[in-house]
């Protein structure tokens, strides 16, 4: 068993971070995109994430949002980022919480 231990580590929970996000489909339709708080798993309402039998899902439009620094902040302490003094996001200006983290 590894040694872990366990640390308050700050995280974004501003609309940048969980969302819901809108992301336009390939087949016209706009399918909605968010991130559970505390796991920061994303969830999707497109068929691909939904009937996806996979123990982790994910999807186009998941991946869409993270890989678009503008609209996404996803920003947590744990990856390295200093924290802002006050407690908001240093990359959004959203709230913070913070998790106790295995490091
Ligand atoms: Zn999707
Ligand atoms: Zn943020």
């Amino acid at each position: 068993m590894p040694d872990l231990t366990l640390i308050p580590m700050a995280y974004c929970t501003g609309p940048k971070t969980l969302g819901p996000f809108k992301v336009p489909g390939s087949n016209g339709k706009t399918y909605t995109v968010y991130f559970r708080r505390g796991t920061w798993e994303g969830a999707c309402d497109c068929p691909a994430f939904v009937y996806s039998k996979s123990a982790e899902p994910t999807c186009k439009h998941i991946v869409r949002v993270q890989t678009h620094p503008d609209d996404y902040c996803g920003w947590g302490e744990q990856w390295g980022e200093a924290p802002v003094e006050d407690g908001t996001c240093p990359r959004c200006g959203g709230p913070t919480t913070t998790y106790l983290t295995a490091t």
